[in-house]
C-alpha cells in the first residue's frame, strides 16, 4: 500500500486499535508484519486511540510517534539486567493497590488499564492484564491503610492510567478520599489529556475536584507533536478548572534523544501553562533495550538544555533505583572540588569559575 492510501487509512480510524490486523488495516504497518507481531501484542498489551493514530506518518520509517507505540519483535528479546519488576513497586506494596516507597506519600493503583499502550512503560508486566478498577474489597483495603497513616500527605492516582475510569468512579475514589484529614493533596498520573483529549469534560473535571484537596495532574507525554491542539484545550480546561499541571517525559532513543526535540517539548509544556517536572530515565523493563540509553548520554542533552532554555522549562533529569530505593537526581554535576578549599562551578557555556568554599 502506497503512503498516501496509508494516511487515507489511518485517518479514517475511528476507534482505538488493538491487534496488529487492525493496525495494517488502518495503513500504520505492513500486512505482512502482522503474523510477526501477534506474538508481542500477546505477550504485551496493545491499544492505539484515535488522536494518536492520527499523529502517526506511516511513511516515515523513524517516526517517533509510531515507535512509542506500534509493537516491535524487539520487545520479545530480553536483556539479561532487564527486570520484571524494574522500579521495585511490589518490595513497596503492604496491601494490593498501595506503593508506600516514601514516607509522606504513597501511589494509589487504581486500575490496570491504559487508552494507549507504550511499549516502553516500566510496568508492561502488570498493566493491560486486568480489566477495571481495583476490586471493591482491595480499594477498601487500600483506603483503610492510608486513612491509618496520619504521616500520608499526598496520594498519588495511578495505574494505569487513573483518568481512563468514569466520571462516576473516579468521583467515588475522590469522595472517600475527602474524609481523610491528613492526606492534602492529590496527584493524579495521566497521558488522558494527549491519548483520548475528548475525555477531558465538565464531568470528569468535577470528578476531580469533588474531593475539595489540591490536585495536581502530571501529564506524561514524550515528544512534541504530541501536545496537539486537541490536547492543548483538554489540558487548558484542567488548568482553567483549578488544577494545575506538571509534566513528566521519559528520555527514549529515537523519540526524544536530541535537544531541539527536548527543547521544543519543553517549551510546548510551558506555553501550554504545564510546569516541566521529571524527565525519566529509561527504566530497565523487559523487552526495552531498544529505546534505552547511558546516563551519560542524558546528561549531556540535559546539560545542553541548561543554556538553551528559560529555567521555566527545565526538567529534572532523574532515576528510579532498581530495587524500589525511590528516584534520583542524576543531572550533570556542575560543581566540583577545586585548589584548595575553593570549589570549581561551571556555568552554562561550559566555562569553570572558582568559588569560595563558605
Ligand atoms: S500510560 Fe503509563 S502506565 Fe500506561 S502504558 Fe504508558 S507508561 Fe505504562
Amino acid at each position: 500500500m502506497g503512503a498516501r492510501a496509508r494516511r487515507k487509512c489511518v485517518s479514517a480510524a475511528e476507534r482505538t486499535l488493538r491487534r496488529p490486523a487492525e493496525l495494517a488495516a488502518a495503513g500504520l504497518i505492513p500486512g505482512n508484519e502482522v503474523a510477526g507481531l501477534e506474538p508481542v501484542t500477546a505477550r504485551y498489551e496493545l491499544a492505539l486511540p484515535p488522536a494518536l493514530a492520527r499523529l502517526i506518518d506511516p511513511a516515515d520509517p523513524a517516526d517517533p510517534i509510531a515507535r512509542q507505540f506500534l509493537p516491535d519483535r524487539r520487545e520479545l528479546q530480553r536483556d539479561p539486567g532487564e527486570l520484571t519488576d524494574p522500579i521495585g513497586d511490589n518490595a513497596h506494596s503492604p496491601v494490593e493497590g498501595i506503593v508506600h516507597r516514601y514516607p509522606d506519600r504513597v501511589l494509589l493503583k487504581l486500575l490496570a488499564t491504559c487508552p494507549v499502550y507504550c511499549r516502553f512503560c516500566f510496568r508492561r508486566e502488570t498493566v493491560g492484564q486486568g480489566e477495571g478498577m481495583l476490586p471493591p474489597a482491595a480499594l477498601g483495603q487500600a483506603l483503610a491503610y492510608i486513612a491509618a497513616r496520619p504521616e500520608i500527605w499526598e496520594v498519588i492516582l495511578t495505574g494505569g492510567d487513573p483518568l481512563a475510569l468514569s466520571p462516576r468512579r473516579l468521583e467515588g475514589v475522590a469522595r472517600r478520599l475527602a474524609a481523610l484529614p491528613h492526606v492534602k493533596i492529590l496527584r493524579v498520573h495521566t497521558r488522558v489529556p494527549v491519548a483520548a483529549p475528548e475525555r477531558i469534560d465538565a464531568a470528569l473535571i468535577a470528578a476531580l475536584k469533588a474531593s475539595g484537596k489540591a490536585m495536581y495532574i502530571a501529564l506524561h507525554a514524550n515528544h512534541p507533536r504530541e501536545l496537539t491542539p486537541e490536547a492543548g484545550t483538554a489540558c487548558g480546561r484542567l488548568i482553567d478548572a483549578g488544577i494545575p499541571m506538571l509534566s513528566q517525559t521519559v528520555l527514549l532513543r529515537g523519540v526524544n534523544d536530541d535537544v531541539e526535540t527536548l527543547a521544543s517539548l519543553m517549551r510546548a509544556f510551558v506555553e501550554a501553562r504545564i510546569k516541566p517536572y521529571y524527565l525519566h530515565h529509561p527504566d530497565l523493563a523487559p523487552g526495552t533495550a531498544h529505546f534505552r540509553l547511558s546516563v551519560e548520554e542524558g546528561q549531556k542533552l540535559v546539560g545542553a538544555l541548561l543554556g538553551r532554555l528559560s529555567g521555566l522549562c527545565q526538567p529534572t533529569y532523574v532515576l528510579d533505583i532498581p530495587g524500589g530505593y525511590g528516584k534520583t537526581p542524576v543531572g550533570p554535576n556542575r560543581l566540583r572540588r577545586g585548589e584548595g578549599d575553593r570549589l570549581e562551578i561551571v556555568d552554562w557555556r561550559g566555562n569553570t569559575h572558582s568559588y569560595p568554599p563558605g
